[in-house]
């Protein structure tokens, strides 16, 4: 891996696990940190974030939130800021993840919007983007992702792309279907997600930005997608709910990585 690359394996634990559940999950945590080329972490409900901070830091996992909100404060009833995560010691923030996309509307100017207040915030920030299926099927993949990934990135300079962000590709026909994409299909689109990333902020940068694939990740098929060289890590959902299973993945990932 070149420059600031990083194995990033994050857990999206989505609507599952309240605090006690959460916290049970942290105590039994037993993994070592994996040293500065890797980073595991787990983005709880945001009601699960506070008693977590603490045993975070112990453990050695990132903490991270699901969303959040473009403004600082004011009136927006339901809403949490960026800068509020950060005051609490959240790390990271998912943004523009398919279900935020699809289920709740969010389109990839409004993301952009979150995006920039998370880095001003101090937040690291994980960016999805993933075509459907009938895309996929079309022979769009590529262009709807290109388009996404532009859009979803607004002002962002160079460095903020190569310090602070991840890009998570997550095919939506993947999430939580148990179908992940082969390896030769993540492959081809982290390849082409930094050819995309060159374009925009010059030759070269692409083979700096962390990359995650994310759709199903689980024991069985981490080493084979972890042996893709553009595949820097995983954003990983219900495996990531058990801690036997998201610690197997880890270490599977590590090895394949030669980080272990
Ligand atoms: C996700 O929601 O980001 C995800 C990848 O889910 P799953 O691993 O369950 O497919």
């Amino acid at each position: 891996m070149t420059g600031r690359r990083t194995v990033r394996i994050y857990g999206n634990w989505k609507m599952h696990k309240g605090p006690e559940e959460a916290l049970d999950f942290f105590q039994k945590w037993s993994l070592p940190p994996a040293g500065n080329r890797c980073e595991c972490g787990i983005a709880p409900p945001f009601v699960s974030l506070v008693p977590l901070v603490h045993l975070a830091k112990e453990k050695g996992l990132k903490l991270g939130a699901q969303n959040c909100h473009f403004e600082e404060k004011g009136a927006f009833t339901g809403e949490i800021s960026a800068f509020m995560l950060k005051e609490m010691g959240v790390h990271f923030v998912i943004l523009g993840h398919s279900e935020r996309r699809l289920l709740f509307g969010e389109d990839s100017f409004f993301i952009a919007k979150k995006l920039r207040a998370a880095l001003q915030a101090g937040l690291e920030v994980v960016l999805c983007v993933g075509e459907t299926l009938e895309e996929r099927e079309q022979g769009r993949e590529k262009e709807v992702v290109s388009e996404m990934l532009n859009a979803s990135l607004g002002d962002v300079t160079r460095d903020e792309i190569v310090e602070r962000i991840t890009i998570a590709y997550e095919p939506v026909w993947a999430i939580g279907t148990g179908r992940n994409a082969t390896p030769g299909q993540a492959g081809e689109m982290h390849a082409f997600i930094r050819e995309v990333i060159d374009e925009r902020y010059g030759a070269g940068t692409g083979t700096q930005v962390t990359v995650q694939y994310g759709g199903s990740v689980k024991p069985s098929n981490v080493e084979e997608l972890a042996s893709v060289e553009d595949i820097d890590g995983f954003l990983v959902g219900g495996a990531s709910l058990e801690t036997e299973t998201f610690a197997d993945i880890i270490e599977k990932t590590l090895m394949v990585k030669q980080l272990r």
